[in-house]
């Protein structure tokens, strides 16, 4: 994910400039040709799998591509290379990038309810590639020698050492301006009529968002809502869109059950077989390890790091895995690197063989980072745990990181081995019942609260027998 667009973009001055968008039909400036915005789109496809990973389930992949390649063949720019992924991502959020490439999360999955809704989603992201936004934005952002937008809590020159796939995926997060918000739910609405979807489902995925938005208790903004940006005033403009047009053009499949029926069993929330937190402590049940950040770090587990920053995020402490051989090679490698300084010495960590030590680093704005690595063979794997910050502020943080770089250990707790993802589970319901009644007879980990969210009702919504509603399975973490 460190690949950079620069030597592309000064090819591209000399090729593009104002052209008129097939979707919109407006007039566009853009530095960025469509060959270009292909092998933008071709090279950020594999990162973004790599980095976020995909839902496993080839059957709902299928599902997803094959609706989202029948909403891309009625826009205006059908040939695009497009894709569509379910990514394996709890948060409910769906994004595209340049070029016809288009993600939903498992967690935007679980919260909508029917292929009416689901089209609603692709149709918007569609609408962002065929309008261009991402491309123009990043010519904007080009022209102000801005650059591409990091999206990350850190500092980027803390990051770039730390082995975290930070650059690549601040392509996906440039956030949109709200003309851009509008346009793409109007051409999303275009979409998914072409397709033939009740049009009347659209404004229901924003009743969701908000109702998510809220329950996220004002503290962690949906990833959806903070990228596309003012969902109430959306609604309202959608719906005074749809009731413009002739009901006859509207469409009218729906297709819950079809929908509901293809999500069964998808899993719901953090899967903590990837690794979970309790405080500062950090569980990894499949590789079998635990280790202890720094008190009051904020800590977050990606993909491929498990990071905590110090509180005024000037230092990092990240755990991956090295691919080296041995803790030897590793540390040969890591020490080698152009400005790294260092002497690194044998030891052990619990028993098991490592080599590391203090290091000093001087970056490519000549700024010296100190710092403590540690490189421990465990489990057939050789594991790279590091902590660094600038060097000037590095005594205040160094005790600290060598106890919690000293901290990995084998995890043994079969608790904590045996711990399990939940479910999205579909019931037809045997009788009619409210939300609440459905709560207690087939109670779950969430409260009815999540219930009434996942199924985007009121509580006191009354359904009829034989209804299927989704309810949460699975044990609360230990
Ligand atoms: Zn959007």
């Amino acid at each position: 994910m460190q690949r950079t667009f620069a030597p592309l973009m000064a090819a591209a001055v000399i090729l593009a400039g104002c052209a008129t968008n097939p979707a919109t039909g407006e007039k566009q400036f853009s530095l960025i040709s469509e060959g270009q915005e292909i092998q933008m789109g071709l090279e950020a496809d594999p990162s973004i799998v790599a980095s976020m990973g995909l839902d496993p389930d080839s059957g709902r992949q299928r599902y997803v591509r094959e609706m989202g390649l029948r909403l891309a063949r009625v826009s205006e720019r059908p040939n695009l290379p497009w894709t569509f992924r379910v990514i394996d991502d709890p948060v409910v959020n769906a994004f595209a990038v340049p070029g016809g490439h288009i993600y939903v999360t498992r967690g935007i999955l679980a919260h909508l309810n029917s292929e009416a809704e689901l089209a609603s989603v692709l149709g918007h992201e569609i609408g962002h590639v065929t309008a261009r936004h991402s491309v123009t934005q990043m010519s904007r952002q080009q022209l102000a020698q801005i650059g591409l937008v990091v999206g990350t809590v850190l500092k980027p020159e803390l990051a770039r050492y730390a082995g975290i796939a930070s650059q690549g995926l601040g392509l996906l997060f440039l956030k949109y301006s709200r003309d851009d918000e509008s346009q793409a739910d109007q051409l999303g609405l275009r979409y998914m009529r072409r397709g033939g979807y009740d049009a009347h489902r659209m404004p229901e995925v924003f009743t969701l968002l908000d109702r998510v938005g809220q329950a996220s208790g004002g503290g962690r903004v949906p990833e959806w809502l903070a990228t596309h940006p003012n969902p109430g005033n959306r609604r309202g403009s959608i719906e005074r869109q749809i009731a413009a047009l002739p009901a006859e053009s509207l469409g009218t499949v729906v297709n819950r059950d079809a929908y509901l029926r293809h999500i069964d069993g998808v899993v719901f929330g953090n899967n903590p077989r990837d690794g979970f937190f309790r405080g500062s402590e950090f569980f990894h049940p499949e590789l079998r390890f635990r280790f202890t950040f720094p008190q009051g770090w904020a800590t977050q587990n990606q993909r491929q790091a498990v990071v905590a920053v110090s509180r005024q995020q000037d230092a990092i402490e990240a755990i991956t895995l090295s691919d080296q051989a041995t803790p030897e090679a590793a540390a040969r490698a890591f020490f080698s690197q152009q400005g790294v300084r260092g002497t690194p010495s044998r030891g052990s960590i619990h028993g098991f063989a490592a080599v590391g030590g203090g290091f000093n680093a001087i970056t490519e704005d000549s700024s010296v980072l100190a710092g403590q690595v540690a490189f421990v063979a465990y489990g057939g794997s050789v594991y790279q745990l590091l902590a660094y910050g600038p060097q000037a502020r590095w005594p205040a943080y160094a005790r600290a990181a060598d106890q919690s770089l000293g901290s990995f250990d084998r995890l043994t707790d079969p608790t904590l081995l045996a711990v399990q993802p939940w479910h999205v589970d579909v019931v037809a319901i045997p009788q009619a019942m409210t939300i609440d009644d459905f709560e207690r007879r087939y109670p779950g980990p969430t409260p009815a609260a999540t219930l009434a969210l996942v199924n985007n009702v009121d509580p006191g919504t009354q359904f009829r027998s034989g209804t299927l509603l989704k309810r949460i399975v699975g044990q609360p973490l230990p």
